[in-house]
């Protein structure tokens, strides 16, 4: 008897597919490659002497529907952070802190009212926007209308670049905002790809309010309540178990496993990305291969530094996500340079304590030293730079990045370190031999417009292959990319239909 539905891949979004699949009655395999479930949403004891469980790869929520945790009832606790950012400029430095509206104006200086008529406009087109992204796709002409003016314009027609260039005179505002275009996306602030306003759209959305939200218990909380929901409906989850290739041309579709075993299905749901799903197809010809462009770093910290700028206490530079050397002028030299081939000689990044906002993640030793974690994510960092000498370009980025970081603390962030050890670095490369992700493309490739490009799409998931009975359930589809089970909820819809999905 062919099992309903094999999902390839146990990332959250295969384990959202599976749990809505399975809670509708299919009966679900998830073939997972590695020895563990969560892909890039996962939380780990990265060093192993203490007892502290970091997100390894993702690590804030905003992506994820309350719909779907509602649905899926995933016990979760996601916590606001009060303190978006701080940025450091100069001896001085921007905080924007949702509780102190007058402090945030002060510092936003001739910007504030730019910068409150920018996020109002992102503000309404999240409140628009979001709830459509578990809908059957809307066409562009739809969603131009729902959006409304300046929005559709400043947001989806023009270069990033000019509308930043136009609402905002500071260059470091211009470069906090551009950075929401930025992560996990090589691109330049005036690209006519639009690839920056792509990403920075995904980035201002979320929940409906753009919020960056802190999962409790680390991302590991997240896939462990999709894990749980998934197999207390019977969805049954094997890890070590690689698929190798799918024959999808039979009735009864064939699921190949490196151990020889071949699954008869009526029907395949791809977490993996979309260039891995055309090689388990043998049709190599889908999209050019995916190129992720960030350098991680996990740290365990004795204490948090103390940052240059005197104004701020570093539980409020932290706490939200500190921008470190990307004002406008410097991502855009720091992209050339890596467009060059260059490590960039200034590297862009972004640090943030995820244990600040939660405590739970330390075992109470940690906590009582006064011990924290941090998290950077590098911008302009691409996998090529690590092709021709992965461990020495490795190397040289995390020497670039702490000089970067160093040249705004008042102490050196290496002298902060619970012990030498306790600092993790991964490349591009890392995360693709690590998790599977193409490139070590964070969204598995570049992010797609939310809405039907192709009006034959109208109505469709966003999801749908060659095949009809071959689904994308990860982040390579189109209104995938992030923790977010989106596209994991939406192949179970184009599937089984959306009232299959609402018992
Ligand atoms: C460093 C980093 C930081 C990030 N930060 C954030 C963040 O803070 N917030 C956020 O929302 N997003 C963040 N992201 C992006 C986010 O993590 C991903 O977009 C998301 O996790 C993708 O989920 P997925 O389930 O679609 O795919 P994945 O997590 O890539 O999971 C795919 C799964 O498929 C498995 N697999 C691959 N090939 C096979 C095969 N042949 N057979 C069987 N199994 C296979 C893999 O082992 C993996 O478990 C970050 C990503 C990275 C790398």
């Amino acid at each position: 008897m062919p099992v309903d539905a094999v999902v390839i891949g146990a990332g959250h979004n295969g384990l959202t597919c599976a749990a809505y699949l399975a809670r509708a009655g299919r009966s679900v395999l998830v073939l997972e490659g590695s020895d563990h479930v969560g892909g890039a949403a996962r939380s780990v004891r990265t060093f192993p002497a203490y007892d502290a469980r970091l997100s390894a790869y993702a690590y804030l929520v905003s992506l994820l529907p309350q719909q779907v945790i509602d649905e899926l009832g995933l016990e979760l606790t996601l916590v606001h952070r009060r303190i978006s950012s701080y940025t450091p400029v100069g001896d001085g430095g921007i905080l924007v802190d949702t509780g102190d509206p007058v402090r945030t104006a002060a510092d936003l200086g001739p910007d504030a009212q730019a910068w409150e008529d920018f996020y109002g406009m992102t503000g309404a087109v999240a409140r628009r926007l979001f709830g459509t992204m578990t809908e059957p796709l809307r066409s562009a002409d739809d969603v131009r209308a729902l959006l409304g003016e300046p929005a559709w314009t400043d947001l989806v027609q023009r270069p990033l670049g000019e509308t930043l260039e136009r609402r905002f005179v500071s260059d470091a505002v211009r470069g906090v905002v551009l950075t929401d275009g930025l992560i996990g996306t090589f691109a330049r602030a005036h690209g006519a790809d639009l690839l920056a306003n792509r990403c920075l759209l995904y980035h201002v959305i979320g929940r409906g309010t753009g919020d960056w939200d802190v999962p409790v218990g680390g991302m590991g909380a997240v896939t462990d309540a999709l894990l749980r929901a998934a197999e207390s409906h019977g969805a049954q989850v094997e890890t070590s178990s690689p698929v190798t290739a799918i024959d999808a041309d039979e009735a009864d579709t064939v699921v190949h496993t490196a151990d020889g075993r071949r699954v008869r299905t009526r029907q395949v749901f791809a977490n993996v990305a979309p260039t891995v799903l055309d090689r388990l197809l043998g049709e190599d010809r889908g999209p050019a291969a995916p190129e992720g462009a960030q350098l991680k770093v996990n740290l365990l910290l004795s204490r948090l530094p103390a940052v240059k700028d005197e104004t701020v206490t570093p539980e409020q530079a932290f706490s939200g996500t500190c921008h470190v050397n990307e004002g406008y002028q410097q991502l855009e030299l720091a992209h050339a340079q890596a467009a060059s081939g260059r490590i960039p000689s200034l590297p862009p990044c972004e640090l943030y304590c995820h244990s600040l906002s939660d405590g739970s993640i330390l075992g109470r030793g940690l906590v009582e030293a006064g011990a924290h974690t941090l998290t950077l994510f590098g911008l302009h960092m691409p996998a090529r730079l690590f092709r021709a000498d992965p461990d020495g370009a490795r190397r040289e980025a995390l020497r670039a990045t702490l000089a970067s970081v160093d040249a705004v603390l008042a102490e050196p962030l290496q002298e902060c370190l619970l012990d030498p050890t306790t600092l993790e670095v991964r490349s591009p490369l890392d995360v693709e031999a690590s998790v599977g992700m193409p490139g070590g493309h964070i969204f598995h490739g570049d992010l797609q417009w939310p809405f039907a490009e192709d009006r034959r799409d109208v109505g469709r998931w966003g999801v749908e292959t060659r095949h009809h009975n071959v689904f994308c359930c990860g982040a390579g589809a189109r209104r995938g990319g992030g923790v977010s089970g989106i596209p994991g909820r939406n192949a179970a819809a184009a599937a089984l239909g959306e009232a299959a999905l609402q018992g």
